[in-house]
């Protein structure tokens, strides 16, 4: 037996907004392992960057999912029962702050700024989770996208610091209230990709060519590593890891 194999293994995935998104890199990885896919998009604005990368991918299940609309992940998790009846992985690679926000010091951060970055960014991997429990009925793996700004004080990383604390901490929780279920739940903290969101970040060419400089891997990380984690992750291969902070980053995150 392979243990590698995710042949027959269904999943859920959040975040791709187009080729570049992390998400989409994982979404690659677990096909080409032999997992079945459910892919969602944001909105009709998205629809268009995402519809091409669900047929490439043979997504069996392609719906909206606007996290702040509760109606639409109802909807889509409805749609994974009728046609799965269960699930076996969550991929939660979503993030937002209001930019005015996100380009302030956090001391300045606006009160409703910093809830809805919490509430999308972070909050939203509570409800996904909710959600997936009770399909995840022999067990399952979650994931959620972290970095290390959460850890150390990165420079223009600001009031998103915070908010992915909040999230490595609720990864941890839920990796505890749902291992008697045998629920895998896991942070994945990657170095700086080019990404749509992480273009939101001043100075974000910087960081980039800081990590790629002071990595002790002389290697430009891209989606797909992350995709090969989250492939041997999800497999038979993990299941005796659950509630880390999994840093994939060139070994950046070692550097004083
Ligand atoms: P991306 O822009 O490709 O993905 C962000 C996704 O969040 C988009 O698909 C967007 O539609 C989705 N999103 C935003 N608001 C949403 C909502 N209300 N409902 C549903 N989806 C919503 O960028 P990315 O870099 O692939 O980001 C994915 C995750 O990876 C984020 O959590 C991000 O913080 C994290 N991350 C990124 C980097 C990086 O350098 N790119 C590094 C570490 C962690």
């Amino acid at each position: 037996m392979n243990r590698f194999d995710l042949t027959g293994k269904k999943g859920l995935i959040v975040g791709i907004a187009n080729q570049q998104s992390i998400a989409y890199g994982c979404a690659k990885a677990l096909k080409e392992q032999g997992a079945s896919l459910a892919l969602s998009y944001l909105n009709e604005k998205a629809k268009p960057h995402v519809e091409p990368l669900a047929k490439e991918l043979n997504a069996e299940l392609f719906l909206p999912c606007d996290v702040s609309k509760q109606v639409q992940v109802d909807a889509l998790f409805d749609e994974i029962e009728r046609h799965w009846g269960k699930l076996d992985f969550l991929i939660h690679s979503i993030a937002f702050a209001p930019l005015d926000d996100l380009h302030g010091r956090l001391v300045d951060s606006s009160r409703e700024g910093f809830l809805l970055a919490m509430d999308l960014s972070c909050h939203s991997l509570m409800r996904l989770v909710k959600k997936s429990e009770d399909l995840m009925k022999n067990g399952g793996s979650i994931f959620a996208m972290t970095y290390l700004g959460s850890e150390k004080v990165i420079k223009n990383y600001n009031l998103m610091g915070p908010v992915k604390a909040a999230l490595e901490s609720s990864v941890r929780y839920l990796a505890y209230e749902l291992g008697a279920k045998n629920i895998r739940v896991h942070a994945i903290s990657p170095g700086p990709i080019a990404t749509r969101a992480a273009s939101g970040l001043a100075e974000f060419d910087e960081l980039l060519e800081k990590a790629n400089q002071r990595s002790p891997l002389d290697k430009n990380l891209n989606i797909d590593d992350v995709g090969s984690l989250v492939s041997f992750l999800v497999s038979d291969a993990a299941s005796s890891m659950t509630g880390d902070v999994i840093h994939i980053d060139s070994g950046y995150h070692i550097m004083g």
